[in-house]
């Protein structure tokens, strides 16, 4: 392994870039040579023997991965993330900031073409020399991280969880991996002719990634067709906490609503699809970011580094991977397709229906959602490049536009934009949609950003897992209405 040139260039760097009083102002019109001037080279003062080449790892483990060894919480005093406007840059300048980023291991929330958010540590601030005009959207992240710790629940109540009622109290906070896996037993126990478990694959720590299925028998006189299935995924990246929530919450409401009345929209659904909620598609990761580093994002495996550990999942799928260049990344798509554990067994559950090596049983996945946050987007491929144009992009656009729709006519509801994921995110390689779209013959693909915009980034307060829930409720309902329509109701 090459030793690291980060700690001396960080230096470099921090000589050449003094920090400057207001941390409001970006330093305006010439930001965008600058950035131009950091892809080419983002250290003219300092020539590493390697040219470019980036570090596998730094000298010395991040903080994130101190936390983790001593058992403490890491800690964000002083942290701001900060909205970079980046709309008039060119992609080669666009590339040159994320490697500039990713160089100094500066943590991306969000990303789109005209913006990009980030977490500055104080000790960095000095990187707004060479970024475009910015706005403070956090100015401090630890106050959010603390009220969150807050919204998390303790235990499971005596007695187990209460599953008869959407009115429920565990929709109203955060829950670590078993409380929500034994929500899931919960409903299996209560609803035993529709729920039914099902173990995707087992992760590097030795959690099961768990599933749960929700089908209804055919009423009499129905026609029986082939089993159609919709599978929902959530919490790839583990700090986006209210997308499992909000993947639980949908089963759960789909569940009663069916139940309750068996002519209902929602018992419809539920005969013709088998709705399938992967709610934490990365328990390690997910139990990581409650326990030591609640900006966690990658999984825990480990990758042959010194200090750092984790793959992102969602730049490790299968079509048009990319190999990642540094392991520290909260991005590193690590050197092979499917070298996680977690992709792997969602990537063999999604195509053959099975994790081993017995048979495909009769299975078909019509549909796939993959629930992620924050931005408020509803997207479909390929997210690798705008080049790709999927042959499906017509009805693909238009039932994400309906979903759109739907979501913001949800009690509470709120604006979700709708396109094509390489638009919206800006492009990224190896993600879920693109393989199971590009791979298998899965149609209807998307990735869901679901709240917010920003204002609490990933520490969405618990009291909006609800709203969250309704609208992806609202718009899953939709998507499967208008497949239903399209490909199976054919006249
Ligand atoms: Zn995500």
């Amino acid at each position: 392994m090459l030793s690291s040139p980060l700690p001396l260039l960080t230096v470099a760097l921090a000589w050449a870039l003094p920090a400057t009083a207001s941390p409001i102002a970006g330093p305006g019109p010439n930001s965008l040579h600058a950035a131009q001037a950091a892809f080419n080279n983002p250290f003219p003062h300092l020539v590493h023997p390697d040219g470019l080449h980036l570090a596998h790892e730094p000298t010395t483990p991040p903080p994130s991965e101190l936390a983790g060894t001593t058992g403490a919480q890491e800690r964000y005093d002083g942290h701001a993330v900060w909205r970079v406007n980046w709309h008039d840059m060119g992609d080669t300048a666009k590339e040159g900031i994320l490697t500039l980023l990713e160089t100094l291991n500066i943590d991306i929330w969000h990303m789109s073409a005209a913006s990009i958010d980030i977490r500055v540590p104080p000790a960095l601030t000095y990187i707004r020399k060479v970024l475009p005009s910015f706005t403070t959207y956090v100015p401090d992240v630890q106050a959010l991280v603390d009220m969150t710790a807050r919204d998390v629940a303790e235990d499971e109540p005596e007695g187990g969880w209460n599953v008869s009622s959407i009115d429920t109290p565990f929709h109203d906070a955060y829950h670590k991996v078993e409380a929500v896996y034994a929500f899931g037993d919960a409903l299996k126990a209560a609803f035993p002719d529709i729920v039914e478990e099902y173990d995707i694959g087992t992760t590097a720590e030795g959690r099961t990634i768990r599933a749960w299925r929700a089908h209804l028998k055919a009423a009499d006189g129905e026609p029986e067709h082939e089993e159609l299935e919709f599978v929902i995924q959530a919490g790839q990246h583990a700090r986006e906490w209210v997308a499992p929530s909000a993947s639980v919450y949908f089963l759960h409401s789909l569940v009663l609503d069916a139940t309750a009345d068996p002519n209902s929209h929602a018992a419809n659904l539920l005969r013709h699809f088998t709705f399938t909620i992967v709610p934490i598609v990365n328990p390690d990761g997910f139990e990581y970011s409650h326990d030591h580093s609640r900006m966690w994002r990658k999984n825990r495996q480990d990758v042959g580094g010194l200090f750092c550990k984790g793959l992102d999942l969602n730049s490790n799928w299968g079509h048009k991977f990319k190999a990642g260049r540094t392991a520290c990344s909260d991005s590193y798509a690590g050197r092979e397709p499917f070298e996680s554990l977690e992709t792997k067994a969602m990537a063999y559950y999604l195509i053959n229906g099975t994790i081993t090596d017995t048979p495909p049983r009769d299975h078909k996945v019509r549909a796939f959602v993959d629930l992620h946050s924050y931005g408020q987007l509803f997207m479909f491929p390929y997210a690798y490049s705008c080049a790709d144009f999927p042959p499906d992009a017509e009805n693909l656009m238009e039932a994400g536009l309906g979903v759109a729709k739907a979501m913001r006519q949800a009690q509470n509801g709120e604006g979700y934009q709708t396109g094509q994921a390489c638009d919206l995110t800006f492009r990224s390689t190896g993600e879920a949609i693109d393989y199971v779209y590009g791979t298998g013959d899965t149609r209807w693909s998307y990735s869901a950003e679901l709240r917010d915009t920003g204002t609490y980034g990933f520490m969405l307060p618990a009291s909006l897992i609800r709203p969250t829930g309704d609208e992806v409720n609202a718009g899953l309902r939709y998507l499967a209405q208008f497949i239903y329509e399209t490909d199976i109701d054919k006249p």
